[in-house]
C-alpha cells in the first residue's frame, strides 16, 4: 500500500514539473528589439532655458496656502520670450489664473488632436533639507553633464522639452497633421484646478483627444538589472488618491496627572495598527502584461515563476514586496504623513489629529479602504473621516491604442535596445482629468532612473533631456501619421 503512495506522489511531482518547465520554455522567445536612432546634438539655449525654468519660484504650497503669482507669471513671460515661433504660431489661452493650453492648429483639424501635458510647479524644498544639496535647488546650476534644481525631473523638464521640440519643428516650417495642443498646468501637486478646467473646457466644446500624453513611468535600467536592457514603463493606469483625518477627542488636563490612555496614546496606537498589516495583494493584468513582455529575458528560475503563476504567484508576489517601489504595485498602500496635536509641554491635549494618505490600486473603492482601516483600527474613539474629495481614476488605456502605440513607436526610436512595457504609475498626475474624454491617457516620461523626485538633488543629465526633446519631436512628426 505504502509503495502504491509513494509511487502516486511520485508521478505527480513528475506531472508538475513537466508542466512547470514545459511553460517555462514555451515562454522563453526572445523580446522584439526595433532600430534605434541617433539623438540630434542639443543647441547649447535649450540647456540654459532648463537653468533658467528652475529659477523661477513656481512653488505649490498647498493647503490653499497663497503662492507668489509673480513667479508663475515671470515663468510665462521667459517662455514667451524664449520661444518666439511657438508664441507667434500657436495661440494659447488661460486657465485658473495660470494654467495655459496652447493650441497648434493641424492640416487636418476635423481628425482628433493630440494633448500633451506636462506641469510646471515644483513642490517645497523642506528648510532643514536645503543645505543638503549638492547647488542651491533653484539655482539652476549645471554640474558634471547635470542640471540640478527643484522641477528639474518633475516636471520642467516635459514642458521645456515639449517646447524646444516645438521651437525646433517650427524653425523648419514644419505643421503636424492633427491639431496639438500644450496643457501646461500650473497646481498638480496641490490640487489640479488648472488641468481640470482645461479637461473640462475640451469636453464642453467637444474636442476629444485620440492621445493624451502626461509624466509618469519611466525608463529603468536600474529596476531590471539582470534584463541587461533598458525597461520604458509605459504607464495606462495610475492609481487612485484619497486622504482620510484621524481624529480623538479625550479629556485632557495636567500632565502631572495623566489618565491611563490620552488622545495622543489612542491615535498612537491607532497609526501603529494601520501600518501592522497591508491591504491584500492584487495581481493586476497590466502587471501581469509587463511580467509576459519582461519576463522571458529574465534568468531561469525568475522566468519559471512568471511562466507559472499558478503554482508561485505568492512567492513571486513577495519578492515584489521586499521593495517598496514594487510593492505598491501590488498594494493599496495607507502612511500617515502628518500629525498635530499639544500647545504647551506640561498641558495634556484635548485632541490629537493625523493625516493619513492612501494610493488606491485600480478596481478598488474607497468604501473598502475606510473599512479596512475602520477593522485595523477597531477603536470607536478614533473618529476617521475624508480629508479631501474623492479621486475619478479612470480605465487603463488599451495596448492597443493609437497613444500606446505611438508613444512606444517614439521609445523605440529614442533609446537602444529598449524593451516597452505597459505599466501602472503610482504617483498621481494631472492626466487623470483627461481620462473620461479622451481615447486613451497615457503616463509616460522617457527620462532613465531620474533621480530626486520631491527630495534632495533634484537632477537631469543632459543625456535625457536630449532624449526628452527628440522624443516629444517624433510624437509631433508622427502624429497622425
Ligand atoms: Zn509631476
Amino acid at each position: 500500500m505504502l509503495k502504491k503512495i509513494l509511487f502516486f506522489v511520485l508521478i505527480i511531482g513528475i506531472a508538475i514539473a513537466a508542466v512547470v518547465i514545459f511553460n517555462t520554455i514555451r515562454f522563453s522567445k526572445a523580446i522584439a528589439n526595433k532600430p534605434s536612432r541617433e539623438l540630434p546634438n542639443l543647441p547649447d539655449s535649450a540647456i540654459s532655458h532648463m537653468q533658467q525654468a528652475i529659477q523661477y519660484k513656481t512653488i505649490g504650497m498647498g493647503d490653499g496656502l497663497p503662492v507668489d503669482t509673480a513667479q508663475y507669471e515671470a515663468f510665462w513671460h521667459f517662455i514667451e520670450k524664449n520661444y518666439p515661433r511657438v508664441h507667434q504660431t500657436l495661440t494659447h489661452q488661460t486657465f485658473n489664473g495660470l494654467s495655459r493650453l496652447y493650441k497648434w492648429e493641424g492640416k487636418h483639424p476635423d481628425q482628433k488632436p493630440y494633448v500633451l501635458m506636462a506641469h510646471y510647479d515644483v513642490v517645497p524644498v523642506e528648510a532643514a533639507t536645503e543645505k543638503l544639496w549638492t547647488v542651491p535647488p533653484f539655482a539652476g546650476l549645471f554640474k558634471n553633464d547635470t542640471i540640478y534644481g527643484r522641477g528639474a525631473a518633475d516636471d520642467k523638464v516635459s514642458l521645456i522639452s515639449i517646447l524646444e521640440a516645438a521651437e525646433k519643428l517650427l524653425s523648419q516650417h514644419f505643421q503636424p497633421e492633427r491639431t496639438i495642443y500644450f496643457s501646461f498646468g500650473n497646481d498638480e501637486e496641490t490640487i489640479g484646478h488648472g488641468a481640470q478646467a482645461i479637461a473640462k473646457y475640451l469636453a464642453d466644446n467637444q474636442i476629444h483627444p485620440e492621445v493624451v500624453l502626461d509624466e509618469g513611468g519611466e525608463i529603468t535600467e536600474e529596476n531590471f538589472r539582470e534584463l541587461k536592457r533598458p525597461v520604458a514603463l509605459i504607464a495606462v493606469a495610475e492609481k487612485g488618491y484619497m486622504s482620510f483625518n484621524l481624529s480623538v477627542e479625550q479629556h485632557g488636563g495636567h500632565s502631572s496627572t495623566p489618565a491611563p490612555e490620552t488622545a495622543i496614546d489612542i491615535l498612537s496606537k491607532a497609526l501603529v495598527h494601520l501600518r501592522e498589516k497591508q491591504m491584500p495583494y492584487q495581481f493586476l493584468p497590466v502587471i501581469k502584461e509587463m511580467l509576459n513582455r519582461v519576463g522571458p529575458g529574465l534568468p531561469f528560475v525568475q522566468r519559471m515563476a512568471i511562466a507559472n503563476p499558478w503554482l508561485f504567484e505568492k512567492k513571486l508576489v513577495s519578492e515584489f514586496e521586499k521593495d517598496k517601489s514594487s510593492n505598491a504595485l501590488f498594494h493599496t498602500t495607507i502612511v500617515p504623513t502628518m500629525i498635530q496635536t499639544g500647545v504647551k509641554d506640561n498641558v495634556i491635549p484635548s485632541m490629537a489629529k493625523a493625516v493619513v494618505n492612501t494610493r488606491i490600486l485600480p478596481g478598488t473603492s474607497i468604501e473598502e479602504v475606510e473599512a479596512f482601516m475602520n477593522q485595523q483600527i477597531n477603536d470607536s474613539r478614533v473618529k476617521i473621516t475624508r480629508y479631501s474629495p474623492p479621486d475619478k481614476v479612470g480605465p487603463a488605456a488599451s495596448y492597443e491604442s493609437t497613444a500606446y502605440r505611438k508613444v512606444e513607436s517614439a521609445t523605440y526610436q529614442i533609446m537602444k535596445d529598449v524593451v516597452p512595457t505597459p505599466f501602472l504609475s503610482v504617483g498621481a498626475t494631472d492626466s487623470k482629468y483627461f481620462q473620461s474624454n479622451a481615447d486613451a491617457v497615457i503616463k509616460f516620461t522617457p527620462t532613465i532612473d531620474a533621480k530626486g523626485f520631491h527630495g534632495i538633488d533634484e537632477r537631469i543629465g543632459l543625456s535625457d533631456l536630449k532624449r526628452m526633446v527628440f522624443f516629444y519631436q517624433i510624437i509631433l512628426e508622427e502624429a497622425g501619421k
